[in-house]
This record gives structure tokens, C-alpha cells and sequence, in this order.
């Protein structure tokens, strides 16, 4: 089969692989789409330490072809997804609260174990979550990450229906999360981003309020118009998006924060204090939070904006992905041909 294998000088090179036999628990999927995401540009590039030889990625969604002894959550036929949470210890803390993708044992797809950007994967059937009927291979990619990680901070943000969310950032990110927020969650939307392309976007996926933040002051519009957001989910890597979020907040608000800047946010003590703001941070999802996401993407009440491309693009989609060029999501459809 071919693999999209990362390379000693971080390139993606598409080999020939076997897959070996399957181990108990364990089930094979025939890959149908792997979308491309800019956490696979790091693995590549080697900032989360040295990976060569692993098949990356982590939005892979499959059927199932061939299932090892044990197995009776997954069965031939199947549509199931290969997810960065591939598999946590099942047995510590974290694991056993409701919080997995915590568990300091994790594996992930496409990173520590090989992932889904190949013509097949092996899962660990009881850690590969079932796409509902109805959803399209290529959008349940997306949701695999993009989709879950942004459904998560929502669902981590607190908020009502009716209630303000500010969300910053309006790339695929933070897309998803104004479709989370506006239809599974009724909140009332504001879209903050430095880009009026993003903007326009978002106002016509319902934001109720949308600022460019190049040009004005985010926190003081959403204080003077709406008295203060209720949460914000920040998917921006600037480090004054964070900061713009907690000045905007309300007394009593929740900053979830999904982006990876590298630098610090300052955090005024008072504020925090004095009006109760909380600020956390959410990584992906839990198996739970995937299925439900998936189900809200089956039931049409989110859509991911979603290019196929072929396997033997992958270093052009990187290249795109560096240069910025990328607007929704490149899924590799393994049906197509170069
Ligand atoms: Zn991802
Ligand atoms: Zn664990």
C-alpha cells in the first residue's frame, strides 16, 4: 500500500508499506481521505522531535476491512476515524475522568504511531470512533480534528444560548467553532480576525457581530456594544488576540484558548480576580466529543469547507500550508489518482 512517510531531511515521501499482522483489540481500515493539517507540517518538519519513518496523519477516516481477535466495538464495513488521540493507557487519572487526550501515556496518530495518510491503518478498535451515516468521508475528516477541536472549546467555553461568544481567529479553526457556536450551541457570534476575507466569511456563516482587529480595538467594541462577551474561544496565534479576549470579557467569562502561540499572555491579576475571569486551555476532544461532533456535522448543522487532493500532492500542500495559500481544508481522497 502506499504511505505518506516522513523523511530524515522533512520531506513526505509516498512509499510502498505492509502492514504487519493485526494484535488483539486492533482492526485494519481501507483509507478513504486523510485531511492535511498544520500540526502534520510540524511532525514533518521535525519541531516535535525527530519522527522519520512514521506515516503521518491524523484525519483519516476509513471502513473497516479486517478486524483482530477481541474486537467487538468495529465491524467489516464500518466507516471510522484515526484521530491524533489514537489511544490513552485507559487505566490512570485522566483516562478514567472524562479527561483521555490528558492521559501522559497518549498516542497519537500520525506523531507516536503511524497515522492515516496511507491506503490503510491499523486502529485500536475500541479508541476509533464510528462516523454516523450521512456524513461525507472528506467532511468527517475535518471534523476528525479541525471539527472536535473546535466543538471541545465550545463546549469548554460554557456558553448558553442567547449569551455572547467572541471567537478570534477565522481560519479553518475558528470557521468551525462560529458553525459550533452558532448552530449547535444558539449563541450569539462575535467573529474577530485581522483579515476581511475571513470576516466576510464569517458573516456570511451567521456571525452576529463581525471586527478587524487591524484597525480597531476588538475588547472596547464588544464592551461598548453588548456590554462584554460571556466566553471567548481563541483560535488566533498572536498573543494579542489572548490579550484582546480577556479585555473583552464580562464579569464572570471563560477564555478558552486553542491556539498555539509560542509566547506568553499578560494576564492582569486583578481582572481575574475582581470580575472572576477564567482562562483555560482545551486540546482536541475525547472519543465522546468526536461521536458528538460527528453527529451534529451528520445532521448538516456544521460544514467544513473541504478541497480533495491526491497523495502525490502531499509536498505541494505543504508548500501551499507554508506559504499561507490554504483556505479551508486539503483532504487527500485516496481514490484520486496524481
Ligand atoms: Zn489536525
Ligand atoms: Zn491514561
Amino acid at each position: 500500500m502506499k504511505a505518506a512517510v516522513v523523511t530524515k531531511d522533512h520531506r513526505v515521501e509516498v512509499v510502498e508499506k505492509t502492514l504487519r499482522a493485526l494484535a488483539y483489540g486492533e482492526a485494519r481500515l481501507k483509507m478513504e481521505c486523510c485531511g492535511v493539517c498544520h500540526t502534520d507540517l510540524h511532525v514533518k518538519n521535525g519541531d516535535f522531535g525527530d519522527t522519520t519513518g512514521i506515516i503521518l496523519g491524523h484525519e483519516g477516516i476509513g471502513i473497516v476491512e479486517e478486524i483482530g481477535p477481541g474486537v467487538t466495538s468495529l465491524k467489516p464495513g464500518d466507516r471510522a476515524s484515526v484521530a491524533w488521540f489514537y489511544q490513552g493507557c485507559g487505566h490512570c487519572e485522566y483516562c478514567n475522568s472524562g479527561n483521555e487526550t490528558l492521559c501522559r501515556n497518549v498516542k497519537n496518530a500520525g506523531y507516536s504511531v503511524d497515522g492515516g495518510m496511507a491506503e490503510e491503518c491499523i486502529v485500536v478498535a475500541d479508541y476509533a470512533v464510528k462516523v454516523p451515516d450521512g456524513l461525507d468521508p472528506a467532511a468527517a475528516s475535518s471534523v476528525t480534528c479541525a471539527g472536535v477541536t473546535t466543538y471541545k472549546a465550545v463546549k469548554v467555553s460554557g456558553i448558553r444560548p442567547g449569551k455572547w461568544i467572541a471567537i478570534y481567529g477565522l481560519g479553518g479553526l475558528g470557521n468551525l467553532a462560529l458553525q459550533y457556536a452558532k448552530n449547535v450551541f444558539n449563541a450569539k457570534v462575535i467573529a474577530v480576525d485581522i483579515n476581511d476575507d475571513q470576516l466576510a466569511f464569517a458573516s456570511e456563516m451567521g456571525a452576529d457581530i463581525v471586527i478587524n482587529s487591524r484597525n480597531e480595538d476588538a475588547a472596547k467594541i464588544i464592551q461598548d456594544r453588548v456590554g462584554g462577551a460571556h466566553a471567548a474561544v481563541v483560535t488566533a496565534v498572536a498573543k494579542a488576540a489572548f490579550n484582546s479576549a480577556v479585555d473583552a470579557m464580562r464579569a464572570g467569562g471563560r477564555i478558552v484558548a486553542v491556539g498555539l502561540p509560542p509566547e506568553s499572555m499578560s494576564l492582569n491579576i486583578p481582572r481575574l480576580v475582581l470580575d472572576g475571569i477564567e482562562v483555560v486551555g482545551s486540546l482536541v476532544g475525547t472519543r465522546e466529543d468526536l461521536a458528538e461532533a460527528f453527529q451534529f456535522a451528520a445532521e448538516g448543522k456544521v460544514v467544513p469547507h473541504v478541497t480533495r487532493r491526491a497523495i502525490g500532492d502531499i509536498n505541494d500542500i505543504f508548500h501551499e500550508m507554508e506559504n499561507g495559500k490554504i483556505r479551508g481544508r486539503m483532504v487527500i481522497d485516496f481514490a484520486m489518482k496524481s
